[in-house]
């Protein structure tokens, strides 16, 4: 969590990209992969791609965002019905109706606004012909078109891939996830989450999974740096400013792109992991103030803002996720890892306010919210992001501070187990059980062995 006092500097920044994108991208329609499926206005003859200035936007993209490619969407393999898409959008991936600008639900298709007004998609929403060839790949599946697995390996040939969230380490403070107690060892959120994924793998492997994992140390995965990265001119005057925004660029933006790329070009798992601790506002991170209150919460994408619907790369992704059904699966998964959470640690729900724009609660379980997240957009398979306990309360601090440990130790006046190894725990636990509910079980030992690796 930030600091509150940084949220209209925030504002400003975003503002200024915003406005720095639609006049720096520029991709002209023409330099394009040839659209396949791509309906044309109704009148060519005067909105001619030719006859449009080279410098004419698309529509805004999202800071570092590629201009996206619509022609992907011509064959869904398995589209969702139009109830499912009206469904999907209104309890969500959207707080309120103005989605209905941009994508217009009738019998048989979807029509999607791509922000250049030559060029709408038409996305049929029956499934293709006997022998129609997918123009919409998916990497991922899910637990149900898994072959059956023997009871104790229910994750076998499960392909996961752990995404420690932060950098950490020496990048703990310019990321402003880092905090000091007095004399204590500093408190680096991205150096919590490796130690989680570290501890996590092997729980999973046990079951059979395949883990990779997205960061396995405290450097960034982007080649970009705040000196490197692409900087919006003229969009801060003041030279503090410029330099926050330009971090703000490389380990948020840079970051989670070069990571979505890693993901969804190299790894190619059937889930992402994104672990996380949560905070409070710590105010200053010298003298952070600590609160008697934690809690626990899983985000899934979802609750697109009608800001972000203006941005063609985030209408994209959300068509592609939808069309992915990548949601049913990630809900699926989210519910039982909630679920594990909540047996094992006790943890309340973290509850958003009940008119909020950026939070959407999901199937009324108070552990899961909706939210629009760089990470769980770009990551196209079911993400679990995870916000569990809250670094600077007077609860999870003492347990931080503990450190990792085997079995019980008295921390705080009470005997309890290492958090980390609670929490990994509790992950695994809640990913074991959807795969062992979800996945056909071996009619025969034959079976069971003559799956893939
Ligand atoms: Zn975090």
């Amino acid at each position: 969590m930030r600091p509150a006092s940084w949220i209209p500097l925030l504002v400003v920044a975003l503002l200024g990209i915003g406005a720095w994108w639609w006049s720096a991208s520029s991709p002209p329609a023409a330099a394009e992969p040839a659209p396949r499926v791509v309906e044309v206005a109704p009148r060519p003859e005067t909105i001619r791609p030719a006859a449009r200035p080279s410098m004419v936007p698309l529509g805004p993209l999202s800071p570092l965002s590629p201009a996206p490619d619509w022609s992907i969407f011509s064959h869904p393999a398995n589209p969702p019905g139009p109830e499912q898409v009206l469904a999907e959008m209104a309890e969500v991936y959207t707080g309120s109706n103005s989605w209905k600008r941009w994508f217009q639900v009738g019998e048989s298709e979807l029509v999607v606004d791509t922000g250049d007004p030559t060029r709408r998609v038409i996305v049929p929403l029956v499934p293709a012909g006997e022998g129609g060839e997918s123009s919409l790949t998916r990497y991922w599946r899910p637990a149900s078109e898994f072959p059956p697995a023997q009871p104790d390996r229910p994750l076998r040939g499960v392909r996961i891939a752990i995404d420690p969230g932060h950098i950490g380490g020496d990048w703990a403070v310019m990321e402003e996830r880092w905090f000091q107690v007095g004399g204590d060892p500093p408190v680096k959120e991205g150096d919590l989450t490796l130690l989680v994924a570290q501890l996590l793998a092997p729980r999973l492997e046990e079951l059979g999974a395949r883990v990779s994992f997205v960061r396995s140390d405290s450097q960034p995965v982007t080649e970009e740096r705040p000196d490197s990265v692409p900087r919006p001119d003229g969009s801060e005057q003041d030279p503090g400013d410029a330099a926050r925004l330009a971090e703000r660029l490389f380990y948020r933006t840079a970051e989670i792109h070069a990571r979505a790329r890693r993901i969804n070009e190299q790894l190619q798992p059937d889930l992402v992991i994104c672990l996380h601790f949560n905070a409070d506002g710590w105010g200053n991170p010298a003298k952070p103030t600590l609160v008697d209150r934690h809690h626990f919460h899983l985000l899934l994408n979802g609750a697109y803002t009608d800001d972000e619907l203006r941005y063609a790369d985030q209408r994209h992704h959300l068509l592609n996720r939808l069309l992915q059904r990548i949601h049913p699966e990630e809900r699926e998964l989210a519910t039982e890892v909630a679920a594990a959470f909540a047996e094992r640690t006790a943890l309340p729900p973290y509850l958003y306010e009940a008119n909020s724009s950026r939070a959407v609660n999901v199937d009324g379980n108070a552990y899961l919210w909706a939210r629009n997240l760089l990470a769980n957009r770009l990551y196209l398979c079911p993400v679990l992001f995870l916000e569990p306990y809250v670094m600077n309360s007077t609860l999870d601090y003492p347990r931080i501070q503990a450190g990792d440990y085997e079995g019980f130790r008295e921390v705080d006046g009470r005997m309890q187990p290492s958090i980390f190894r609670e929490y990994a725990g509790a992950v695994a636990e809640g990913v074991r059980r959807h795969f062992s509910n979800h996945r056909p079980v071996p009619l025969s030992e034959a079976e069971a062995e003559t799956e893939e690796p």
